[in-house]
């Protein structure tokens, strides 16, 4: 059979240890025989970002702003163990940190849901997608302890020299602490437009929450601008696509998740988000079943898997151990990511051949045949665990 036809490059960006075999793996055996694969490929392994000095994620992040579509591998964030193991340059950032930096993005991250693997909470049916604004407010802190005695307060002198004073709080009787946070208009703004654009992407409703009753200024003006920028931008593109956007505090948004049978996105605050993606992803299963998306608000996408580059199971395979490590999170990157791209180049076979993939890969675990991590939580009554090259070699006999 020909393979499928591609116009526009997808960004390929690899990466480390046992992602990186399956990446390749992914590739060889689900791929390549099916598609003719047009891609701009970067090597983010560490030992690459180290001999270019990192210029290889900033010219990644670039290339996916100009082409509009990634797709990443995990990859290492060196600390000082990894600083002697790889005998690195320089302790360099975070890759997702720099790429997000330049896309200016916000990351939403959604389950895959099969038969067998059951959410802790059983009313969980459909994928509840987490939006976290990742600037600002908790995370730029600046905090100092204060002695007994001394007297803590809120400064902010504007262009003209105009000085707005009030006190936060006198340590009169028991010394204490403080902490000074903000956020910005553009960030907030930015933030917004990413959530709207992936709900109207993704065809689901979107779900805001903020504090706004106790933080009547600060929280109040995310409520506030979304608000805006709905009325503004968005609220007749998704009243022509049959979704909604509303508001609500905090703590009535995570009694109605709980409530909820999912199929929406959740957007959240910095430390909301932190906390509850945390709190979802382990509801819903295993961190192998996790994705994530990047989306700018300019409209660029970058897929991956949102587990890191499971060491542990690395350094089994490089003694010649067998493995079973989970790939489907990296599989829905690529599904994720050429789905996107037939999308955005009207090539419906390669959007086809994106759904056939996911599908194969959800039939293969719902026909009892999965890794290690699956088959200990899977309610299902016949079941196998398989290889990781093994359970790859099994969607791709689906597949074809
Ligand atoms: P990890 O790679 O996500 O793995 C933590 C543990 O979770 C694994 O040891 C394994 O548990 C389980 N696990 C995760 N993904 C799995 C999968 N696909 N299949 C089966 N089990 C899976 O996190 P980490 O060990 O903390 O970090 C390793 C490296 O990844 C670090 O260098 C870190 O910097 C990097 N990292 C990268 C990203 C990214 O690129 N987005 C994200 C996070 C971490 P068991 O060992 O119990 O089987
Ligand atoms: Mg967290």
């Amino acid at each position: 059979m020909a393979k499928i036809k591609m116009t526009t490059p997808i960004v390929e960006m690899d990466g480390d240890e046992m992602t990186r075999i399956i990446w390749q793996l992914i590739k060889d055996e689900l791929i390549l025989p099916h598609v003719d694969l047009v891609s701009e490929y970067y090597d983010l392994g560490l030992e690459h970002r180290d001999s270019t000095n990192d210029q290889v994620t900033v010219d990644s992040a670039n290339a996916t702003k100009k082409y509009g579509v990634a797709v990443k591998c995990a990859t290492i964030t060196p600390n000082g163990q990894r600083m002697e193991e790889y005998t690195l340059k320089e302790m360099w950032k975070s890759p997702n940190g720099t790429i997000r930096a330049i896309l200016d993005g916000t990351v939403f991250r959604a389950p895959i849901i099969v038969k067998g693997i059951d959410p802790l909470v059983p009313g969980w049916k459909k994928p509840i997608t987490i939006g976290r604004h990742a600037y600002g407010d908790m995370y730029r802190n600046v905090e100092f302890k204060a002695l007994q005695g001394s007297k803590a307060e809120l400064v902010l002198t504007d262009k003209g020299g105009k000085v707005t004073k009030q006190t936060v709080h006198e340590f009169t009787d028991t010394a204490g602490i403080i902490q000074g946070i903000h956020n910005t208009d553009k960030s907030i703004g930015d933030f917004a437009r990413a959530c709207f654009n992936f709900a109207l992407d993704t065809k689901q409703d979107l779900w805001f929450s903020t504090k706004d009753t106790i933080s009547k200024t600060y929280d109040h003006h995310f409520k506030d601008l979304y608000e805006e920028i709905y009325q503004n931008e968005y609220k007749t593109k998704f009243e022509s696509a049959g979704i909604e956007y509303f508001y609500t505090l905090i703590d009535d948004a995570v009694a109605r998740v709980m409530r909820s049978d999912g199929g929406y996105i959740w957007a959240c605050k910095n430390y909301d988000g932190d906390v509850m993606s945390d709190m979802v992803a382990t509801a819903f299963g295993s961190l192998g079943m996790m994705t994530s998306v990047l989306v700018s608000p300019s409209g660029a996408f970058e897929y991956e898997a949102a587990h890191g580059t499971v060491t542990r199971h690395y350094y089994k395979h490089l003694k010649g151990e067998e493995t079973s490590t989970n790939s489907v999170a990296t599989i829905f990157a690529w599904s994720g990511g050429l789905k996107k791209r037939g999308e955005l180049d009207k090539l419906p076979e390669l959007v086809a051949f994106a759904e056939k993939l996911e599908q194969a890969t959800i039939s293969t675990i719902e026909d009892g045949i999965m890794t290690g991590d699956l088959y200990i939580i899977s309610s299902l009554e016949t079941k196998k665990k398989v290889t990781t090259q093994g359970f790859i070699s099994e969607v791709a006999k689906r597949l074809s």
